[in-house]
């Protein structure tokens, strides 16, 4: 069994976060760059560990899936369990 896995209350699914005062975009400290983290029975929010991800992979491209639709577009920065291997533009969103 697996816990709930749910939206990264931090960073909200980004899986990023941008810095106040410089604007660089770094991982999400909470969720490991994720976007997503397990929710156990008694409420705490942990990691999803990156050798989860296989195991996990189709709940998360589904909340992924959502969360995309609530925001209107498609598309947008691979996460790491659609990559593997993470690169900097993975983390480089669209803005126009
Ligand atoms: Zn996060």
């Amino acid at each position: 069994m697996t816990p709930d896995i749910v939206r990264c209350p931090s960073c909200d699914g980004y899986g990023w976060m941008e810095d106040e005062e410089t604007g660089a975009a770094g991982d999400c400290d909470w969720c490991g760059g994720a976007g997503y983290v397990y929710r156990e029975a008694n409420g705490i929010d942990r990691v999803i560990p990156e050798t989860d991800y296989p195991l996990v992979a189709a709940e998360l491209e589904r909340l992924e899936t959502e969360r995309l639709r609530e925001m209107g577009y498609s598309g947008g920065a691979k996460k790491p369990w659609e990559q593997r291997a993470r690169g900097e533009n993975a983390k480089n969103m669209r803005r126009d």
